[in-house]
């Protein structure tokens, strides 16, 4: 069966590259009904931290990429990764090296002086036991081949092939006893049975090199997939400048994990026009042939636009208890059970002409406000004398409308126009400016049903004062 899994190092926050990966993974493997796996790599333990441990679960967690093992975490692993390491020097596939950090470092320093690339020189490489100097400390050194060449048939990227005169004797178990990082990660691979790795094309160098212990402790290769990066909408490297980055970021910015999840999957992979599906349907036709071999840029407003049909699909009560979350931080707004109850009426309006859930609670925002409200220079030129003499005609008829509802009102609104000779802008717009402080609102009907009738009535009273 296949095994995906998704390899994190907890030093930072889910960046949007390695976010894409996790969901490749999870939809390769359900795709073949197989299983992924979560592997947390805490090695370093300087950089390693819990807060960056919870971004990736709750992260993974908010964007429906479950593991379907418990997550293992590669520092509780080293004994194993030492096992392995050990194996491999009593089989004379890995030697002592007794170089101190000196010594490498003048060998490094020779190397670019002589402009060779600062390599391993091999001095340990085949000295005898005798040799050995006693209750001295030593690094484990992979004995890498010197001759032929490395191929790894990567399934986007083709045969990517290296001359193994240019690797180095990777360091697998280094002087102080600890395992290193490349090492760890196959030992890893190999013992949780994955089948498939598909990571960012950043490590396709590691991938060489890991190769080498693959063959050196004749286990099976894991078929490899190396990911194309995300770059920025003008091509370079994606950085803070271009915007959001890590997905608790996009999670802030009002982003639906759905409509994220989406984009990041239509980013870089494609099938034919698709160009919204659901979690079923990316399943049913996620495989690796689809992915594209250069970079993909990351298109902010193309997300926006998509994360805007998500929020017209979404429903209502979910949308209102994450706009009422986001209202709870904002100044002057009473985020209260009768908020709840307006953005509950109020949403399936609101959310025709958003883009993100932080474009839905500003749009709120008034909902929550208590009068008098600010009223902004829009507003204020709405409200002229005539304008305000109808408002005051309107709170009558407010009075008598039953139920509070918004056909009533809407039909009581189109009687009163009717009956004076106006339009329904000239109507509905003094009504707006009084309930919101501004000139945009979801149909004044709506507005008004949401706010109720005690509230309307405050709101016209405010402003005639
Ligand atoms: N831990 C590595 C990273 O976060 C990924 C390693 C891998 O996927 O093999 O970049």
């Amino acid at each position: 069966t296949v095994r995906t899994r998704f390899a994190p190092s907890p030093t930072g926050l889910l960046h949007i590259g390695n976010a894409r990966a996790a969901l490749f993974n999870f939809l390769f493997a359900r795709h073949h009904g197989g299983e992924f796996l979560l592997r947390i790599e805490d090695t370093d333990r300087e950089r390693s931290t819990q807060r960056a441990v919870d971004v990736i679960f709750d992260g993974l967690a908010w964007m429906g990429i479950t593991p379907d093992e418990e997550p293992v975490f590669q520092s509780t692993r080293q004994d194993r990764h030492t096992e392995v390491a050990l194996d491999l020097l009593a089989r004379g596939h890995a030697y002592r090296c007794y170089c101190t950090p000196e010594e490498l470092k003048d060998m490094r320093e020779r190397a670019i002086a002589e402009k060779r690339p600062p390599r391993y020189d091999g001095t340990w490489r085949d000295r005898p036991p005798s040799d050995w100097p006693q209750d001295k400390p030593y690094a484990v050194r992979l004995k890498a081949p010197q001759e032929g060449e490395t191929v790894i048939h990567d399934l986007v990227q083709g045969d990517v092939r290296v001359a193994n005169a240019e690797m180095d004797d990777l360091i697998i178990l280094r002087s102080d006893g600890t395992p290193t990082y490349l090492h760890a990660v196959v030992v890893d691979d190999h013992d949780m049975a994955i089948t498939h790795v598909m990571r960012g094309d950043d490590h396709l160098t590691n991938t060489f090199r890991q190769a080498m212990i693959y063959r050196a402790m004749g286990w099976d290769l894991p078929q490899f997939a190396h990911l194309p990066l995300i770059h920025g909408p003008d091509g370079a490297k994606l950085s803070k400048r271009h915007g959001a980055q890590s997905v608790v970021e996009f999670r802030e910015q009002g982003f639906l994990p759905e409509a994220l999840c989406n984009y990041l999957l239509r980013l870089g992979w494609g099938h034919g026009d698709t160009e919204i599906l659901d979690r079923d349907e990316a399943i049913r036709l996620f495989d690796i042939d689809g992915i594209g071999r250069s970079p993909s840029r990351m298109d902010y407003v193309k997300l926006a636009h998509l994360n805007g049909v998500y929020i017209r699909q979404a429903d209502d009560d979910r949308l209102t208890r994450d706009v009422a979350e986001r209202l709870a931080g904002y100044e002057g707004v009473t985020a209260d059970d009768a908020l709840v109850d307006r953005l509950r009426v109020l949403m399936r309006g609101l959310k025709e002409r958003a883009r993100t859930l932080v474009d839905l609670a500003d749009s709120a925002a008034f909902l929550g406000r208590s009068v008098p409200l600010a009223m902004d220079a829009k507003a204020e030129k709405i409200l002229t004398p005539d304008a305000l003499d109808v408002l005051k005609r309107l709170a009558g008829v407010m009075a008598l409308i039953e139920p509070f509802d918004a056909p009533s009102i809407d039909a009581a609104l189109r009687a009163f126009a009717d009956e004076h000779g106006l339009k329904l802008g000239q109507v509905a717009q003094p009504l707006r400016a009084a309930m919101t402080g501004s000139n945009t609102s979801p149909g004044i009907d709506l507005t008004l049903a949401a706010l109720r009738r005690d509230e309307v009535l405050a709101r016209i009273g405010s402003v005639l004062g």
